[in-house]
């Protein structure tokens, strides 16, 4: 039996810039947790170098303790770089100033539990977050501001415009390029950029966080990766994360290394479930991400794929995927 321990850092979160909102937290947190000794024989046994997909980097797992006021939620993360990563390719913040408590910029609300119910008469699909239906995250009449960093390749500036171009044509989303005259017109803006030392895609935020909002790109994020990215912008989360995803997918724990388990923690309250769960969203993992041996899955569907539908595909939007976002922002 083999018995992993989390020590959690004392910690302050500032969310005070564009929220006026404060999360504090100072509280130190041990998780003993227990795994059978064969399921960590796999993993040792194979290379932490099969992790290879630029949404599923590598990293050193830590967390720290959130206290959205009314409740302590513990959130595990991996350190990438600089960065804390949640889910693969989500930015929480940077992972120094985690430890060393002092400030979070933005991606922190992605975990504040706030009530916010869905008075809109809005009925999106899939998996939003809800505080996009009708909160601060919502982006206004679905326009999303746009900077290009131009540290970016020819080819990344091509596949950002194309991404952006597979979202407009079959959604009401809209995005609107932030050039220097238009910079008090459009304070909130997602800014993509150069992927700095994380080798991977990344979001800072899901949904519109307030200020700038990076959407990270190395070389190797394609069209496919950085529709999914901006699915997040959105607000858009993974499929295979939604609360009601242990009845269409079983999660092969045993095939996931200790540190990337938290990847898979399911949203509960600060989500909404909407439609059927949809194996052909561009949201949802592939079948071995984040596997130890990546020639064994790590997602298992629940009976037979619907025709022609490949988990973790990054060619197209699904229909749920269109769905959701027209129900969002219609
Ligand atoms: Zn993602």
């Amino acid at each position: 039996m083999d018995v992993f321990s989390l020590k959690l850092p004392e910690f302050f979160v500032d969310r005070a810039d564009h929220m006026s909102k404060i999360l504090l937290a100072a509280v130190v947190f041990c998780a003993v947790i227990n795994r059978p000794y064969a399921a960590m024989a796999e993993c040792a046994n194979s290379s932490a170098t099969n992790i290879a997909q630029l949404e599923y980097p590598r990293g050193q797992a830590d967390s720290v303790v959130v206290d959205t006021g009314n409740a302590k939620k513990v959130v595990s993360f991996v350190k990438v770089g600089t960065l804390a990563i949640v889910e693969g390719d989500i930015v929480l913040g940077d992972a120094r100033m985690l430890k060393d408590a002092t400030r979070v910029e933005g991606a922190i609300r992605l975990f504040d539990g706030a009530p916010i119910t869905d008075s809109s008469g809005m009925h999106p699909f899939g998996k939003v977050l809800k505080s996009v239906l009708s909160g601060p995250d919502r982006w206004l009449n679905g326009l999303i501001p746009f900077e290009i960093d131009p540290a970016l390749t020819p080819d990344s500036v091509a596949a950002v415009r194309q991404a952006m171009a597979a979202w407009t044509k079959v959604t009401p989303v809209r995005f609107a390029e932030r050039t220097f005259d238009l910079r008090s017109t459009y304070p909130d803006f997602v800014s993509f950029t150069t992927g700095e030392d994380a080798n991977a895609c990344l979001s800072d935020h899901i949904g519109r966080r307030g200020g700038r909002q990076s959407v990270r790109l190395v070389r190797g994020c394609g069209v496919g990766q950085i529709m999914h990215e901006i699915g997040h912008v959105i607000g858009l989360g993974h499929e295979q994360n939604r609360e009601d995803r242990d009845q269409r997918v079983q999660i092969v724990m045993s095939n996931i290394p200790l540190q990337y388990e938290g990847q898979f923690e399911k949203y509960t309250s600060d989500y909404m479930d909407r439609g059927v769960y949809d194996f052909d969203s561009i949201m949802h993992y592939e079948a071995n991400a984040f596997a130890c041996d990546p020639s064994k899955p790590t997602i298992v569907p629940k009976g037979p794929l619907p025709a022609n539908v490949r988990l973790g595909q990054r060619d197209h939007l699904s229909a749920g995927d269109i769905e959701a976002v027209k129900g969002i922002y219609k």
